[in-house]
């Protein structure tokens, strides 16, 4: 676990600002949408530092929390930003576990993360069977 890892980690979260979701193509001009995605972006920039930090589960937690939150958008012209959020989401939990994979795989691999990949596992099923 080098500053290397670090690095990489971090390019990977805001690789094309997809770590934080932006508001561009809302059709209402973020009029409806606004509320819910700043707390949907606080709750992802709190998962980021729990997740540099490899509090792993605590940053699927808060992502968590930040998916359920987009079902609360249900004005049909804030449907395709809900859809962006929740594929936002989604990324950084994919990118989480791909995290997870590493390390409790290979010759280095640490058995205690392996209760949050499972964590992982089970959430991005969840999320997936909500699509
Ligand atoms: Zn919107």
């Amino acid at each position: 676990m080098g500053l290397f890892t670090i690095f990489e980690r971090e390019t990977v979260y805001f690789k094309d600002k997809t770590g934080f979701i932006e508001l561009e193509s809302c059709p209402t001009g973020g009029i409806i949408c606004t509320k819910p995605l700043s707390f949907i972006n606080k709750k992802m920039h709190v998962s980021r530092t729990y997740w540099l930090n490899k509090d792993y589960q605590r940053a699927i937690e808060e992502l968590k929390i930040a998916y359920h939150k987009t079902f609360e958008i249900n004005q049909s012209d804030c449907q395709p930003c809900a859809v962006l959020f929740r594929s936002t989401i989604i990324k950084s939990l994919e990118a989480i576990h791909e995290d997870l994979l590493k390390m409790t795989s290979g010759i280095f691999k640490a058995n205690r993360f392996k209760p949050s990949l499972d964590m992982a596992v089970n959430v991005l099923a969840e999320v997936r069977a909500g699509e």
